[in-house]
């Protein structure tokens, strides 16, 4: 079965497709949306998909991603695409990227970071060390932050 007959085309939009099962809506969390805002959103789970085996899929009506939401989602999603749709017809389609460093995104879990100091708090860093699993390390402390607590600070806090 096609997945536009799962769910109708949006007119204006952005779909997000690829991710993988289960984080659908851990998505939705990092682009704030709780259906409450009126907007058409359509949540596909557990597609079957070639590349991933079971994959989700997101489309919101009326949103286009900023480059920190896009980046937000390539850490809990580094699998995704993202498809711009104007007019019915996708625009752009592209796949998200991990950055190599995130800057001010997550919370270094060292209490003694440099990071964490309550007087001169200074901007986080992160230097990629393994998208599968996803690892970072402080580029001050040198603590590791795993996928697990990426998941936790940008969706569940
Ligand atoms: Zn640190």
């Amino acid at each position: 079965m096609s997945e536009e007959l799962l769910v109708r085309k949006i007119r204006d939009g952005t779909v997000i497709d690829h991710i993988p099962a289960g984080r659908a809506l851990d998505v939705l969390k990092i682009l704030g949306l709780s259906g409450k805002e009126g907007s058409t959103i359509a949540i596909v789970m557990n597609v079957p998909s070639k590349k991933l085996g079971r994959k989700d899929i997101v489309k919101v009506e009326g949103k286009f991603l900023e480059p920190k939401e896009v980046d937000e989602i390539a850490l809990i999603a580094p699998t995704a695409t993202i498809n711009i749709v104007k007019d019915f017809r996708v625009l752009e389609k592209r796949r998200v990227q991990v950055p190599g460093e995130i800057k001010g995104l997550l919370r270094c879990p060292n209490p003694n970071c440099v990071t964490n100091t309550k007087r001169e708090p200074i901007e986080t860093r992160f230097k990629l060390v393994s998208i599968a699993p996803l690892k970072l390390k402080c580029y001050y402390c040198e603590d590791i932050v795993t996928e697990e607590q990426v998941i936790q600070q940008l969706v569940r806090e």
